[in-house]
């Protein structure tokens, strides 16, 4: 279950120093969640990181894909 970045996210870069795994970084318009380095945090985090800090909670888990 990668996460995933809603388009209101603000660029406000405060999750890409949380993530252990360089998954985040800027996209197109606003900042994106590569899905094969998101790891939920598992193994470094008890939730995901990125997701406690966002300031306007537009991080979400999204199921995986089957
Ligand atoms: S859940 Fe963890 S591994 Fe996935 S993008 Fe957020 S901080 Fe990175
Ligand atoms: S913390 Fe939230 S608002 Fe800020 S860059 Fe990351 S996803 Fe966007």
């Amino acid at each position: 279950m990668p996460v995933v970045i809603a388009s209101d996210c603000i660029n406000c870069d405060m999750c890409v120093p949380e993530c252990p795994n360089d998954a985040i970084s800027m996209g197109a318009g606003h900042y994106e969640v590569a899905s094969d380095r998101c790891t939920e945090c598992i193994g470094f985090y008890a939730e995901p990181a990125c997701i406690k800090v966002c300031p306007i909670d537009c991080m979400t888990m999204i199921p995986a894909e089957d």
